[in-house]
């Protein structure tokens, strides 16, 4: 069997009892760098019985060696650096090795940085979008930046920390300076924070507190927001009409939020706005 195992992303408290019982058991652990893996094994109290290096860089040559250890019946268990194995990791190739030798693979779910930030990023989590890591290759990357500015979902980002100031350049140049923006640092470690902003003010506040640590960027889309901006339009034409009509404040929000699916809180507050312009221009 392969076992895709999750490990901690910072805190080594977050290594399920299963991730332990499974790195125990098995015959083989594929780890990216057996320095990294034997640090968090021994943390944890585990003796592992091999371990194994597939990396990025080997992967093309070690993988078909471990689809062979699967073939004799060994348990072998992939992990990666952190995280989640096959999430901007190594992993893929061997789960698609795996599936073409017609071999059992499972997972043992552990944590994500992506999936961390975005619930502590504040932005929409019911649609996103994961971009990972920009491509480095110039072209390739104005590609992915051009097509990000077509997503109405919350964008998911990793970078590099010496990287962070040109890609919120980049973000800039591609139109998102009005975008909300969530960098979430350090996750689960002693160090964790979340810098919720707009994108026009981040290189102010990198400036000031120059980025350290790992770095998950969340966010708002461009389309997002233009949905958000017209959706408030048909809502000041209705909400006009309804306090023409003398409804009460309260009503309006709820029966504008409702119609326009717009957050009642907003709706309540544009109203107070336009009832006090009396004549609305
Ligand atoms: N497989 C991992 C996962 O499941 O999230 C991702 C590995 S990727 C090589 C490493 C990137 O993940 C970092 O550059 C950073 O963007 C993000 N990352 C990993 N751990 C993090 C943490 N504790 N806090 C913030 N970002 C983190």
């Amino acid at each position: 069997m392969l076992y895709l195992v999750g490990t901690p992303i910072g805190n080594i408290g977050d290594l399920s009892p299963r991730a332990r019982q499974v790195l125990s058991d098995v015959d083989v652990i594929a780890c990216e760098d057996t320095r990294v893996t034997g640090i968090l094994l021994k943390a944890c109290g585990i003796e592992p019985k091999k371990l194994f290096c597939y990396q990025e860089h080997n992967k093309a040559s070690k993988g078909p060696q471990l689809i062979d250890m699967l073939r004799q019946g060994l348990d072998v268990a992939q992990v990666s650096d952190a995280g989640m194995p096959a999430i901007s990791d190594p992993g893929e190739d061997l789960v698609r090795l795996a599936i073409e030798a017609e071999l059992d693979i499972t997972v043992v779910p552990g944590p994500v940085a992506a999936m961390s930030a975005l619930v502590l990023s504040g932005l929409d989590t019911r649609y996103c979008h994961f971009e990972g890591f920009l491509p480095q290759d110039n072209t390739r990357r104005r590609e992915r930046l051009n097509r990000l500015t077509k997503y109405d979902e919350t964008i998911i980002l990793y970078e590099a920390p010496h990287r962070i100031n040109k890609l919120i350049e980049e973000l800039i140049s591609a139109g998102f300076e009005d975008s909300n923006i969530a960098f979430a640092r350090e996750i689960t470690k002693k160090y964790e924070e979340v810098i919720r902003l707009k994108v026009n003010e981040a290189p102010g506040y990198f400036e000031a507190n120059p980025p350290r640590g790992e770095f998950v960027i969340c966010l708002e889309p461009l389309e997002q927001k233009a949905e958000a901006e017209s959706g408030m339009c048909d809502a000041d034409t209705l909400i006009k009409l309804l306090i023409e009509k003398n409804m009460p404040t309260k009503e309006i929000s709820q029966v504008v939020s409702r119609a326009l699916d717009l957050p009642k809180k907003d709706v309540y507050k544009r109203s107070l706005e336009l009832a006090s312009m009396k004549n609305y221009n």
